[in-house]
């Protein structure tokens, strides 16, 4: 029903091959079907609530493998008034991936990674992360019943994310390096070892994330929006989600693809780079920073991918500052009650500063993609926030704190 190509060569390998990228070529591999014979009953799709495995007769997991779940996805999709009043726009949407199991849309990617490693008889499971995929695969890999393996660059993974591999007993190694060190070196590790890489060069992690795509279209009551806008790091994500949209298109289910919108931060912009040299590859950015730990990446694997996406939908890739990012955090929590870390902010952030350049019209409808939750990285709240105003354990000393300066 489905094989694994080359993107580049063309070459064709089969479900069972344990393989990440082409043999001959190095290129990315994609997981295709023959959606000729994929028929979804639409009475039943709208009838179903949204999540991860509701759309499996399009997920590449055999059906007698029980899937690797603690019931991902179905995050909602929140109309926010206030704050497209704010940018100045007419029809905005959140969709807040922070609302999956374990606080970021990561668990979308592993349901589906982790089942595949199970299917193919995998013995151990491993990562390089910026914190969540690391948080992420610890659970599912605690679910399976298997080790899992997370390499963490060291000192620049938020709290949350660290504390959540730990708990769930993955072998955590704190690199002296950044991630996209890492990454070459868990890539090393796995292919001597034979462990299962579920970093997002794995094709089978993608399509957990293209139902992000299902469910959009799904919740807008199968409408298609035109435009979504998101963070790009290892850019996995926007690859997956138009993925998503191209493949409800295949099956008939829509006619159009929305503008697929890339935001990355200042400090970690390779994909922007290429973007605006219109190029279809990038160059490594070699000490990416930013607040936005969770997309602090100069060497995107999925870089030909996410371009190719960015030009097919006719879309676009824009930078955004740190402190953009932050206010845009703030915007997000004080006007619509959406509790993110600094990554997904900068989609909002992306959106605003485009809508102010009169690049995004004010008539589109745009769904923005927040990625990952507030309290995945605490210590940036608290240094961006005021402190909690200490008080004596008296009525008179409450008052005067509860109505000064204001
Ligand atoms: C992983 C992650 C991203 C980046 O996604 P890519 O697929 O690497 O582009 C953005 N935000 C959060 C919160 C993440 O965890
Ligand atoms: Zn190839």
């Amino acid at each position: 029903m489905y094989h694994l190509e080359c993107i580049e060569c063309g070459k064709r390998y089969t479900e069972s091959d344990v393989v990440y990228t082409c043999g001959e070529c190095n290129g990315l591999l994609d997981v295709i079907y023959d959606y000729s014979t994929i028929e979804l009953d639409m009475n039943k799709l709208k009838k179903q609530c949204p999540s991860v495995w509701k759309y499996r007769e399009i997920l590449p997991i055999d059906e007698t493998q029980e899937p690797i779940s603690i019931e991902e996805g179905g995050t909602p999709l929140y109309r926010c008034d206030r704050l497209a009043d704010k940018i100045g726009i007419k029809g905005l949407y959140v969709k807040h991936e922070g609302l999956n199991p374990t606080g970021s849309f990561k668990d979308r990617g592993m349901t589906v990674g982790v089942s595949k490693a199970i299917e193919l008889g995998m013995k151990t499971v491993a990562c390089a992360s910026t914190g969540n995929t690391s948080a992420s695969l610890g659970i599912y890999g605690a679910r399976a019943g298997i080790p899992a393996v997370v390499l963490l660059p060291e000192g620049k993974v938020a709290l949350g994310k660290v504390a959540q591999a730990l708990m769930h007993g993955a072998k955590v190694l704190s690199v002296r390096g950044n991630f996209d060190e890492a990454l070459v070196l868990v890539r090393q590790l796995c292919d001597d070892e034979k462990f299962y890489l579920l970093n997002s060069v794995n094709p089978y992690r993608l399509e957990g994330q293209k139902t992000i795509g299902f469910e959009i279209i799904d919740q807008l009551g199968f409408n298609v929006p035109e435009r979504v806008v998101l963070p790009v790091g290892n850019a996995g994500n926007i690859t997956a989600i138009y993925k998503g949209f191209k493949e409800f298109m295949n099956i008939g289910i829509t006619d159009k693809v929305p503008r697929m919108t890339g935001i990355q931060s200042e400090g970690a912009a390779p994909i922007v780079d290429a973007y605006r040299n219109g190029r279809d590859d990038i160059t490594p950015e070699k000490n990416p920073d930013t607040i936005a730990t969770a997309i602090r990446i100069g060497n995107p694997v999925n870089a030909k991918k996410a371009l190719k996406a960015i030009y097919e939908s006719n879309g676009m890739a824009d930078t955004v500052t740190d402190d953009e990012i932050v206010q845009a955090q703030r915007d997000l929590a004080q006007l619509e009650g959406i509790g993110v870390e600094p990554a997904s902010a900068s989609s909002v952030a992306g959106l605003k500063k485009l809508v102010n350049d009169g690049i995004i019209g004010k008539d589109e409808t745009v769904v923005c993609v927040t990625t990952g939750h507030l309290l995945k990285d605490p210590q940036e709240v608290v240094d961006v926030c005021p402190k909690p105003v200490v008080v004596d354990a008296t009525m008179e000393s409450i008052r005067n704190a509860v109505f000064s300066d204001k």
